[in-house]
């Protein structure tokens, strides 16, 4: 996807208390940086609008074309990006129920970004968006179905911009294009998800209606039996709220090694702490089930992509992730995965492993070139 519009974009990644922006010139970064602990005491600015009007203040907008957002939920109304309007910020928010903890941040950057910058087009690029493509039989729970639709449950999938800018880079590295290559890629960050990507489309993905399901997380769960939830309610007494925070800010690598941040988790486990060990063994176990799951949804194999903080920084969870898949066509060369060289795999393997640095505020700039152009 290049981009057709001329001049400068701002991608701005509104946070509950944070706000990232970037401004590119094409491919070029002019200008970046974080505004943290808005509206916290001794933070950096009391609400979104002012953090947002200190950072115009110091960025010369001369020849900007375009704002992009980073907008974390879609529902079902958006399967791409959206330039935003009256109308796509009364679905932005609509959308809350299902994203409470960040649809409210991003419509705030939208809403202060249209006040500040009115002549500005602005587009909203969503992290749901690139899983619009999944089939209704990935995408669907075996739950009643006119419970489903009026409450809009089904799979939607995020970290799409990631998985979207990934897979393409690997089709890239391969030399082919998007759409004749099939790729897993493994975006391992604080939140993980792995997605099956088919010829450039996603038809299956970890994460499901909310950011909760699938891999280890630094402080989620991932996957559980949804009937320990009632257990946990009725046999262990604990309200929603815990049990929310029990697997939402409680869990994952924290819930098992007491730390949410891999490096530590690594480094007690190279020191043979038990609870670190284990932490890594369910982390890297739960990675390499959904790789073999998804072998089989996309029948034919041509690579799989690490990404984000772990996946590009850790060599150890990579081999361990993948260890024992040589008859699947799976290797990982121990000298190239220590260099994090892009190709990881030995020369010559039927499955192309690559290490691949995510760029999800260039794949938002891009979207939002393309949604203008
Ligand atoms: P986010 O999802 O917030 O964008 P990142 O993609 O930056 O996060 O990933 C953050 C995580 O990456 C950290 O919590 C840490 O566990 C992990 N990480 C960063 N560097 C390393 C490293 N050298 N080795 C292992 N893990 C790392």
């Amino acid at each position: 996807m290049s981009g057709r519009l001329a001049g400068a974009v701002l991608v701005l990644n509104c946070g509950s208390s944070s706000l990232k922006y970037r401004l590119f010139d094409g491919a070029d970064t002019l200008a970046h940086g974080l505004v943290e602990r808005i509206g916290e005491p001794g933070g950096d600015a009391a609400d979104h609008g002012a953090a947002l009007g200190s950072v115009l203040s110091t960025l010369d907008l001369t020849g900007l074309a375009a704002v992009g957002h980073r907008v974390v939920h879609g529902g079902p109304d958006f399967s791409a990006p959206a330039v935003v309007d009256d109308a796509v910020v009364d679905a932005v928010r609509r959308l809350i129920p299902l994203a409470p903890l960040h649809n409210p941040a991003n419509l705030a950057g939208i809403e202060v970004a249209r006040r500040l910058l009115p002549n500005v087009p602005q587009v909203a690029v969503f992290d749901t968006a690139f899983h619009a493509t999944m089939p209704e039989a990935t995408a669907t729970y075996a739950i009643d179905v006119e419970v489903a639709r009026r409450l809009r449950v089904r799979k939607y999938g995020f970290h799409g911009t990631s998985h979207a800018y990934v897979s393409r880079c690997a089709a890239t590295l391969l030399g082919r294009p998007p759409a004749e290559v099939n790729v897993i890629t493994l975006h391992l960050g604080n939140g993980a998800s792995a997605c099956a990507v088919h010829g450039g489309r996603s038809i299956a993905t970890t994460m499901g209606m909310t950011p909760l399901p699938g891999l280890v997380m630094g402080t989620r769960s991932g996957d559980i039996d949804p009937a320990v939830v009632f257990h946990l309610h009725r046999v262990g007494g604990m309200s929603i709220d815990e049990i929310d925070n029990l697997l939402n800010r409680d869990g994952g690598l924290r819930g098992l090694a007491g730390e949410n941040d891999m490096r530590a988790v690594l480094r007690r486990r190279s020191e043979g702490d038990a609870a670190a060990t284990l932490a890594f063994d369910v982390y890297c176990t739960r990675i390499k089930q959904y790789v073999g799951a998804y072998l089989a949804l996309l029948g034919r194999l041509d690579a799989i992509a690490f990404t984000a903080g772990v996946g590009e920084n850790a060599p150890v969870v990579r081999a361990a992730a993948l260890a024992g898949l040589a008859g699947l066509g799976i290797a990982v060369d121990p000298d190239r995965n220590a260099r994090a060289e892009p190709v990881i795999s030995p020369p010559g393997s039927p499955v192309t492993v690559c290490v691949i640095p995510t760029d999800e505020e260039f794949e938002i700039a891009e979207q939002t070139r393309h949604a203008l152009a």
